[in-house]
């Protein structure tokens, strides 16, 4: 039997049976995990792949929470040894083409741990696309958001004391990833997913570069709710937006082949995919046959005439 801790208690206890959570959980509709089941004791986690929509439908308790901390105790991955040494989740990488022009302002850019391990060419892509919007930024140098499971066998006092650590001495952050904007912002900080910043500047982006591409948008979980504004900053750019639901990309879990044969064949026809969640990004491009992948970031930067991230895609995108 495991040992649950106190918080992560307290949240099962509040469950009353529902089932809507188990009903909203893409993982379950591919023989995966069962949020319903396991906030009332079971042990059907495997499989989870925190998107959070079972909290989204729940109301009373907080099912991801529960599941999260469930997989870092059930799963034997410990806190990686470099995130002492580093900050970082994963060991760095290097830069493909060099490294970003860092001009230094109070804007931050929070590469994250995927990035900052093997697609640096993205926070080259992002620091491309600020400085067509004239905005100069620094880098954010703290590290890991603490956001992945095995950070979850730490309470979220401890989490929450690590976060403002990390944001001692920055501003203003601009993220890729919505699990970093939003892991830093319920500690306090100053942070949001560079897509919002690029709408609130639609009108200074680039008008057209995409023309001829056609494109269907997976913002990732967290930020499905503000599809519209992938869509509007794809349009203004040029591209055709396709009408497609948009779904989860299965990350490294038991349904991902599921998951993600679902997510190819309902973008049919298109000439790329636009994530906004680098972890989306790393599954589609290394999903062989698939349709190629771009950050909301890289669309903007190729746009404007900056295509030297391309190349370093595993399936390069075809830009017309
Ligand atoms: S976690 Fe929430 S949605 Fe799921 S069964 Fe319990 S009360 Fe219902
Ligand atoms: S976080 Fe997503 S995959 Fe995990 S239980 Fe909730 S709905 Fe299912």
């Amino acid at each position: 039997m495991m040992d649950i801790r106190k918080d992560i208690r307290e949240l099962m206890d509040l469950c009353i049976g529902c089932g809507r959570c188990t009903e909203a959980c893409p993982s379950n509709a591919h023989g995966g995990c069962d949020p319903m089941d396991v906030m009332l004791g079971g042990d059907s986690w495997e499989g989870c792949i925190g998107c959070g929509s079972c909290t989204d439908v729940c109301g009373v308790t907080d099912p991801k929470k529960v599941m999260m901390y469930t997989t870092a105790v059930r799963t034997p991955v410990p806190i990686p040894g470099c995130f002492r040494e580093t900050g970082y989740n994963l060991p760095a990488g290097e830069y493909p083409y060099g490294e970003p022009e860092y001009r230094g302002s109070g804007l931050s850019l929070m590469p994250g741990c995927i990035v900052n391990a093997g697609y640096r060419y993205l926070e080259n892509a992002a620091v491309s696309a600020l400085g067509h919007l004239g905005m100069p930024v620094s880098r954010y140098e703290s590290g890991c958001c603490v956001y992945p499971v095995p950070y979850r066998v730490m309470t979220e006092g401890e989490r929450d004391g690590l976060k403002k650590d990390m944001l001692k001495g920055y501003g203003r952050i601009v993220t890729l990833c919505g699990g970093c904007s939003h892991e830093l912002t319920e500690s306090g900080g100053d942070a949001e997913h560079i897509v919002w910043l690029l709408h609130r500047n639609l009108d200074r982006l680039p008008d057209g570069g995409l023309e001829g591409l056609k494109v269907a948008i997976q913002p990732g979980c967290r930020m499905r709710p503000i599809i519209r504004m992938y869509r509007e900053i794809c349009e203004r750019l040029g591209a055709e937006v396709m009408d497609i639901e948009p779904g989860c990309c299965g990350k490294g879990t038991k349904v991902r082949d599921a998951l993600m044969s679902e997510r190819q064949k309902s973008m049919d026809g298109a000439d790329a995919v636009i994530v906004g969640c680098p972890a989306c990004f790393m599954w589609y491009d290394t999903w062989e046959g698939g349709i190629p992948v771009m950050h909301i970031a890289e669309a903007v930067a190729v746009a404007a005439g900056d295509r030297r991230s391309l190349g370093c895609h595993r399936i390069v995108p075809e830009i017309p």
